[in-house]
């Protein structure tokens, strides 16, 4: 008998990991990090159910961390298998993963410093090294070609328009009744969207008209309504202002997607006179990787762009655009008392470069900072969108004099009304749908909507939960 069990991702939206079992045949649908609260981070250091060594595929369907960050631990626990994912996701892969090896190198450091950890000495879950030697377990597939992992298994991807590289799974296995279709989502962008995610570099809109037996869906916004205004008027506005006023803008954004779609939204923006021509400083190392990545795939950008490319070549070369990729031409920003544009990570000013900007500029009320991405709570970044009159950075309570806004038309996940209508273009209706990757509210919520509104059947996912695919 065939059968799924979720291994992460339910009543959360970090770890994802699904385990489907055909008979023994074992394949992990993603194979993501716990992120946020210690008691979901726990989880990183607990083993599978089952023997790393006796899973046989992993099928990744992007290459942000809460989906492939536990990759290199799945390894380092004995997986010897390949990882089936785009092109695009691996180079991604290939940036974001040691990256995420040396931070958790840098967090047991700082445990044995500070004696933070109860475990003498804490260990890194895996080390940069770690991860860079898992890269080569990743085999490249291409959107739309058939793998056969066994002679009952198959799967293919197709675009989900999330991030560069990004995809949804469709897998065909033996049922009860014959070879049944599952189709896991990943995380799904934006649904056809041109006005509502401005500066949206990738693909606008995940593949149509599906069908399933079975769906595995996220439901990180299945509670919210993402604005549909256009942002441009609001964020002119606070650009203008600020270089007026003699003043500096700094944007936290995480290196891969937002950053892009933020500079993409910058340059129109100058090119159609909406906002002064100031010099624009990305600080962010993996940034300049990221762009470079971008470039490599031209033919998942969307139209803006494509012609944004053509007119004005590689973000790289823009005029007044800075990449700043030594430490001392970041400490050098610090120097100017110009009017500019900071983009840097991390998108949540929890470390990297960002949080020396803020330090800097925070105390100014010329300045202006401008959240363009979730801020999850209990991170400095919520704290400093919330209003707090000072923040803790390197020791010292930093008091917040700049300016503070936040726009919130930059998600890269649709929500409840677009969900809705994606599912309303199913040619087939699963005949059960498990809904994973929300927290529980918006589990919850998305479920009465699919239900009253579709009239679909439809489960919260349950960590550990096994179910049978019929
Ligand atoms: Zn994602």
């Amino acid at each position: 008998m065939t059968y799924i069990q979720f291994l992460g991702a339910a009543t959360t939206v970090t770890g994802s990991k699904h385990l489907i079992n055909t008979g023994g045949f074992q394949v992990l649908v993603d194979c993501g990090l716990f992120q946020g609260p210690k008691e979901w981070r726990e989880r990183n250091w607990q083993e599978l159910p089952i023997p790393a060594s006796e899973i046989d595929a992993v099928v990744l369907t992007h290459a942000h961390l809460d989906h492939c960050g536990w990759i290199p631990r799945l390894v380092k626990s004995g997986y010897t298998g390949p990882v089936y994912a785009t092109p695009a996701t691996i180079d991604l892969c290939s940036v974001l993963l040691p990256d995420s090896g040396h931070l958790q190198e840098e967090d047991a450091a700082f445990a044995n410093k500070k004696k933070t950890s109860r475990h003498d000495p804490a260990l890194p879950l895996y080390t940069m090294q770690e991860a860079l030697d898992c890269l080569k377990q990743f085999k490249p597939v291409e959107v739309g070609s058939v793998q056969r992992l066994n002679p009952d298994f198959t799967f293919s991807f197709v675009r989900a328009a999330h991030i560069l590289g990004s995809t949804m799974a469709e897998i065909t296995v033996p049922g009860a009744g014959g070879p049944r279709r599952l189709l896991f989502t990943g995380d799904i962008g934006r649904v056809r969207d041109t006005q509502v995610a401005p500066g949206k570099v990738v693909h606008s809109g995940p593949q149509e008209g599906e069908s399933a037996d079975l769906l595995v869906m996220e439901s990180t916004y299945g509670n919210r309504l993402h604005p549909t205004t256009d942002p441009r008027p609001e964020l002119a506005k606070l650009i203008s202002d600020t270089a007026k006023r003699g003043g500096v803008v700094v944007v936290p954004a995480f290196a891969v997607e937002r950053t892009e779609k933020f500079l993409f939204l910058l340059k129109e923006m100058m090119e159609a006179g909406e906002i002064p021509r100031l010099p624009v400083h990305v600080d962010s190392p993996m940034a300049i990787k990221a762009v470079e990545i971008f470039l490599k795939y031209k033919d998942e950008f969307n139209e803006q762009t494509k012609s944004l490319i053509a007119r004005f070549g590689s973000p790289l070369q823009w005029d007044g655009f800075h990449f700043d990729q030594k430490v001392d031409e970041s400490k050098k920003i610090n120097d100017s008392k110009y009017p500019m544009v900071i983009v840097s990570s991390s998108g949540m000013a929890t470390g990297g470069r960002i949080v020396h900007h803020l330090a800097q500029r925070l105390p100014e009320p010329k300045n202006q900072v401008i959240f363009i991405g979730f801020q999850a709570p209990g991170t400095r970044g919520a704290l400093i969108k919330s209003g707090a009159k000072s923040v803790r950075i390197f020791g010292q309570d930093i008091p917040v004099r700049a300016q503070v806004a936040a726009i919130e038309q930059f998600s890269d996940h649709a929500d409840t009304p677009e969900l809705l209508e994606w599912l309303r273009r199913f040619k087939k209706q699963p005949a059960v749908t498990y809904l994973v990757h929300g927290e529980p509210a918006a589990s919850s919520q998305l479920r009465l909507a699919m239900t009253s509104a579709l009239r679909w059947k439809v489960e919260v996912a349950q960590y550990m939960q096994r179910v049978d695919v019929r």
